[in-house]
């Protein structure tokens, strides 16, 4: 078949990938004018999608380019004590990685086999036949929506489609520079926000986490809007923050979102699916959205290897995905109200949470992360060999 995905993050050249391996005559469009090389954090890849790195043939690329945080270090304002938890008493059991490093290991692993279009994007889906922004219309036989949690294809084939936002923003920057020893994160925590800087030589960047009340007005390509509700939600708070604030203005990489989870009931439409954020994003930061975009992109490319119409194939994956999705969904409600504590209580219990991590021994806390919740939503999706 011939095969058209919009969108070269994670779930775009994954799918592209699998689907170009087993046959399918492949070509991924992206709006940005080349990979998206800079901006984001990094990732978290747990067991199912560190074992489809493995059958992607990626895993030790991966594994090389894997980010190191040591130490985890954050005060609260005006307290000159920092809670520390060095990150080798947590869960082993997954890798993390920069956004960046991830995308572009796996546009690598298909691009030979799959024919990329940057700087272009589609403007009407009407059976068959798609038109772009730029190039002349083409026909393609499926059409599948990899263009994240803004998703230009959703938008056109599903029209507006209300999204759940649970609570908080997040902003990373990219540092050009870094004031501490590599592998540490150091950061302040206070009610409803929290920043921090991520020391590492190749990778530094900053953080910011925050709650509103209500949704804050702003687009989403509006990038000095957003970069000034950063300015004014953490103008006031010391320690790292003067120092990132500084460099927001000349940071050459900047990601911007709302922690919004999308709870469509299919995926689906005629010969369109959508694969990763665009469909099921269960909220960036606090969901594990990049494990589950791993995990959609590979069992979506499966399902259509098996099935030779394509409406059984969505059907399938649709259904093998469900639970997985919904759990994730519910984890990152619950996560998006720990990750940055609502009020002074429960900020306490967080720096004294993590004082005490730090002096339980090593074994101890690995079994306590290891059988968290969170943990267990992502670990526990059984991949189907295809
Ligand atoms: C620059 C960037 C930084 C990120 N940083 C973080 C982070 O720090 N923390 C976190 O939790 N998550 C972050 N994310 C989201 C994270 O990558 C996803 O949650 C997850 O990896 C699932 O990926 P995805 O491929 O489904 O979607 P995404 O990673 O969102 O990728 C969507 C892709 O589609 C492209 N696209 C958008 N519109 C169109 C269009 N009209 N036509 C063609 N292409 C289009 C985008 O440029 C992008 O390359 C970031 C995403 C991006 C793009």
């Amino acid at each position: 078949m011939r095969i058209l995905i919009s969108g070269a993050s994670v779930a775009g050249p994954l799918t592209a990938y699998w689907l170009s391996r087993y046959g399918h005559a492949v070509t991924v469009v992206e709006k940005a004018p080349e990979l998206r090389k800079a901006g984001g954090h990094a990732v978290d890849l747990f067991s199912p999608a560190v074992e489809i790195a493995r059958r992607t043939g990626v895993l030790d690329q991966i594994k090389d380019r894997r980010t190191h945080v040591d130490l985890l270090s954050f005060r609260r304002p005006g307290d000159p004590r920092p809670a520390e938890l060095r990150t080798d008493r947590l869960i082993g059991d997954h890798v993390e990685i920069m956004r960046d490093d991830l995308s572009e290991i796996l546009y690598e692993a298909g691009r030979d086999h799959v024919d990329y279009v940057f700087g272009d994007s589609i403007a009407a889906v009407d059976g068959r036949s798609v038109t772009f922004e730029k190039r002349p219309p083409e026909e393609f036989d499926l059409v599948i929506g990899a263009d994240g949690l803004h998703s230009n294809v959703r938008r056109l084939v599903f029209g507006p489609v209300p999204d759940h936002w649970i609570g908080a923003y997040i902003a990373v920057m990219t540092l050009t520079d870094h004031p501490g020893p590599p592998g540490r994160v150091d950061g302040v925590v206070d009610v409803n926000r929290m920043a921090a800087i991520y020391h590492d030589p190749a990778n530094a960047r900053g953080l910011f986490l925050f709650r509103t009340p209500a949704p804050v007005d702003y687009h989403h390509r509006d990038v000095e809007r957003q970069k000034s509700l950063v300015r004014d939600h953490f103008a006031d708070l010391g320690h790292e923050v003067p120092w990132l604030l500084d460099r927001l203005g000349t940071t050459p990489a900047f990601y911007f979102d709302a922690v919004t989870q999308l709870r469509m009931d299919t995926w689906s439409k005629g010969r369109v699916t959508l694969v990763g954020d665009a469909g099921y994003c269960p909220g960036p930061a606090v969901g594990g959205s990049t494990s589950l975009a791993m995990v959609g992109a590979y069992v979506l490319a499966g399902e259509l290897s098996r099935f030779a119409d394509p409406a059984h194939a969505f059907a399938s994956y649709e259904g093998e995905l469900a639970e997985y999705v919904r759990r994730s969904r519910t984890f990152a409600i619950g996560a998006a109200r720990r990750l940055v504590p609502g009020s002074e209580r429960a900020l306490r219990t967080t720096v004294y949470g993590t004082r005490l991590l730090n002096r339980l021994p090593g074994p101890l806390v690995r079994l306590l992360t290891a059988s968290s919740v969170g943990s267990r939503v992502h670990t526990s999706y059984r991949l189907k060999d295809y």
